[in-house]
This record gives structure tokens, sequence and C-alpha cells, in this order.
């Protein structure tokens, strides 16, 4: 009889084998299945059942034809896919990512994350990711409605309120959000508002959707401090990105007394000593649709660096929030020389398995995407749930609810941490918090 490490090892062989070239897919995998030795030792019905066997495998995957028509009257095509990984506890959930850099590899490594995120998350709702390597940048509105339009045509067949509820991810906002839900609408004929979630609040959707991944990993580092006797006031924060993530992450950390000195996007990285100004960020960002650089046009005293590193900037909170693998060992060995004694994910997967490491060492408080990023989904979920019951509540409620959901992450991962023998280390309490949650439910239904 093989040890329980000795089959996790050969799961995770496995995994790599059946899944070629899918990078993203087997750090994903291996990042969770490498905390759950002591799960199966203690519940040994998950190994006698495959069940960490089968979550590997998703349920279902559609990859299709992108044809589109641009401004210039040439047809483009791009690749679209949607892998829905989980249905146990909810239907498939989890959004649409945009971007050329998106093959099979980077939407099943987020549908994989997405599985255990929504679960810790403790709302009825499983795990999908789906995208395409479409590029929004330099696109016109025309442009990505006819994308938009495309996409959804093949894909309506595979969604529902109850079966499959996309959202938004990196290049997927609410403008895009628009176009899919129009097109769905018309092609089916139904008014299914709760078919996807990130909708505008103008028609169905949610107050503090937008907001809420970004507050969220505030909330939960703010969680992670008190845990520690701290606080976030008067720190210094650097936030990565300056996409939806990053733009309410930085408005949630300067309402609560911290100074964001820095953020960045895909071409560089904006420093400003006396603190970032988010009114420019908005507009630059969310209304005009520019490049960050621009900020330095306004403000004179604040640096500008073309292709530089973020995380060489001193802080004591890191919020990563661009993308995967954004933050490597290097970085993170240098945010722990300057002084780092927080990280919150606000992206997924974006600290490296050297980073993590590294944090680990250094006993710092660590939030991994999966938990401090789920107040994004969770309000997805709220959404859900509004549009069931043709509802609409207040900002301050809805985020009242958000603050809680994420306090009660925290306690979870926390106490479980504790639990497994692991105390303040977050990423194991998540895995194993979702993990569970995820295999209970599928002991229940039997072999499916
Ligand atoms: N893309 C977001 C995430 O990574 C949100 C998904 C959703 O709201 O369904 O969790």
């Amino acid at each position: 009889m093989s040890t329980v490490n000795e089959r996790i090892e050969r799961i995770y062989a496995e995994v790599t084998r059946r899944n070629q070239g899918e990078l993203e897919f087997h750090q994903a995998v291996k990042e969770v299945i490498e905390c759950l030795g002591p799960v199966l030792r203690k519940h040994p019905q998950y190994d006698e059942h495959k069940i960490i066997e089968r979550i590997c495998e998703p349920e279902r995957q559609i990859i299709f034809r992108v044809p589109w028509v641009d401004d210039r009257g040439e047809v483009q095509i791009n690749r679209g896919f949607r892998v829905q990984f989980s249905s146990v506890l909810g239907p498939y959930k989890g959004g649409f990512r945009f971007h050329p850099s998106v093959y099979l590899g980077i939407i099943k490594f987020l549908g994989f994350e997405q599985i255990f995120k929504n679960a810790v998350t403790g709302m009825p709702i499983g795990g999908a990711k789906g995208g395409s390597d479409f590029d929004p940048k330099g696109r016109s509105d025309a442009e990505v409605m006819r994308f938009c339009q495309s996409f959804m045509l093949e894909l309506y067949r595979h969604l529902g309120e109850f079966t499959d509820v996309p959202a938004g991810d990196i290049g997927v906002g609410a403008r895009e959000i628009g176009f899919l839900f129009g097109q769905y609408k018309r092609i089916t004929n139904r008014y299914e508002s709760g078919v996807i979630t990130g909708k505008s609040p103008k028609w169905g959707g949610a107050l503090v959707r937008k907001e809420a991944t970004g507050y969220g990993a505030v909330f939960f580092v703010e969680q992670m401090l008190a845990a520690r006797g701290d606080a976030i006031e008067g720190k210094t924060c650097v936030v990565s990105g300056s996409g939806n993530v990053a733009i309410y992450a930085i408005e949630k950390l300067q309402a609560l007394g911290a100074k964001v000195v820095a953020c960045s996007d895909s071409d560089g990285v904006i420093h400003h000593a006396k603190g970032l100004d988010l009114d420019l960020i908005k507009q630059l960002k969310e209304v005009e649709r520019r490049r960050i650089r621009d900020y330095a046009h306004t403000h004179r005293d604040a640096q500008y660096v073309e292709r530089g590193n973020i995380w060489d900037i001193a802080c004591q909170v890191a919020l990563p929030c661009a993308t995967q693998n954004e933050l490597d060992e290097a970085s993170a060995r240098k945010l722990v020389a300057n002084g780092c004694i927080a990280v919150s994910e606000g992206a997924n997967m974006p600290t490296t398995p050297g980073g993590i490491r590294v944090f680990e060492d250094a006993r710092i408080a660590f939030g991994p995407g999966k938990a401090a990023n789920a107040g994004g989904v969770a309000t997805s979920a709220l959404e859900m749930q509004q549009n069931a019951s043709r509802d609409a509540w207040t900002f301050e409620y809805s985020e009242q609810r958000l603050h809680e959901i994420m306090t009660n992450i925290h306690r979870n991962c926390y106490e479980t941490a504790e639990e497994f023998g692991s105390p303040g280390n977050y990423s194991i309490g998540a895995n194993i918090v979702g993990f569970r949650r995820v295999a209970d439910a599928m002991l229940a239904f039997g072999v499916i």
C-alpha cells in the first residue's frame, strides 16, 4: 500500500501527463494538492472515492471558433473557451478573460482555482472560467461588440441561470458584459438577469459588484492585520495593476487611512511618494482607456518607470492585483527586506511558488487569492440572489454583506490552518476549507 504522499505525487504526475504544456494549470493543481496529505489521512473516504482525481478533470470543456469582422472589413478569427470544472455546489460560476495570452492552460488554472475560491465563500456556486485570446486593447466599441456577439452566439447554449453563470475578469468589464447579455437575451428571447453577473446596476446589476474584489482584498488584509493586533491605518501600500481590482483596492485602502504610493500596468510603474491621485487613475483607466504613463503628465512629482518592477518600491502592505506570476521569488525577497508585513492577492495566482515560500519563511501575513480575492465572486452570488428575488439592495447593505463574508472567510481559513497544524498559513487554510466543501458534496452525490 502506497503512502498518501506518494499517491498525491502520482495524481500530480498524471495531471501533467494528461494536460501537457498547460504550465499554469499544473502550478495551480500542485499548489492545492500539496496541502491535502493531512486531509486524506483524516478523511480516508476522499481517497477511496478518488475525489482529487475527479476534481482535477473538468466536468466539461468547450473550445470554439469566434469569427468576426473588424472595422476595416477584415475577417478575424479568435478562439473561445469555457471550462466547466465543477457543479457540485451550484451552477458553474466564474468570469471570462479576454487577453492575447489566453490559451487552454490559463483558463484551466483559473477554473480550477475558482472551484475552491467559490467553495471558500460558502455560497451556492460551482467553478468555471472562460475567455478568449481576443485583445480588446485598441479595438473600437463596435469591434468589441461584434466580437462579443460572435462569442455568445456559440456559448449561449451552454449557459443559464441554473447551469453556468459567467462574469468578468481581465479585459471584460461592464461594456463587454452589456454586449454579451444583450446578445444572450436576443438569441434566447429571455430576460434572464441571473445568467451573467457584473451587470450595470442600471439594468439588473448589483451595487458593490464593481468594487467587491478590490474592497474584499483590503478587508482580508485588515483581518489578517487585526489577527496580529495591527491595523491598515497609516500603512504605506503598493498595489500592482490599475484595472478594476487595483482601482477599488486603492479606494478602500485610502478610505481606511493608508497611503498608496504605487500602481502599474503592463507597460510600466507609477510611483507617487505623496500618495496616488485615485480620481485621475479612474479618469485615465475607466473613462479614457489610456495607459498609466499618462498619470505623470498631470503629476510632475510622480515617477513613471517603463517596464519597472513595482515590488522594488518599499511598502508595509503589498496587494498584487495585476495578473498571474507577477511577483516572483526575487521580488518577494525585496519586499521582505524592505519591511513588508502583509500581502493580499487581489489577482489570481499572482505570486509564484518561490515567492510564496519566501513570505512563509519570513512569517509575514500572506492572503492567497482563493481567499483574499473571493469578495468579487461572492458579490456575484449576491447579485444572483438579488436577480432571483427581483430585488436591489443598497450600497451600504451590500458592502456590509461583503465585509461579513470576508470576515468569515478569514476566520474559517485561520481556524482550519490551525486545525491542520499550520497556524497562520492562510494558503493551507483556504485550500482545505474549499476542498472539504467540494469533496463532501461529491461524496453525497456518488460517482458523478
Ligand atoms: N473573475 C472573478 C474571479 O476571478 C470573478 C468571477 C465571478 O464573479 O463570477 O473570481
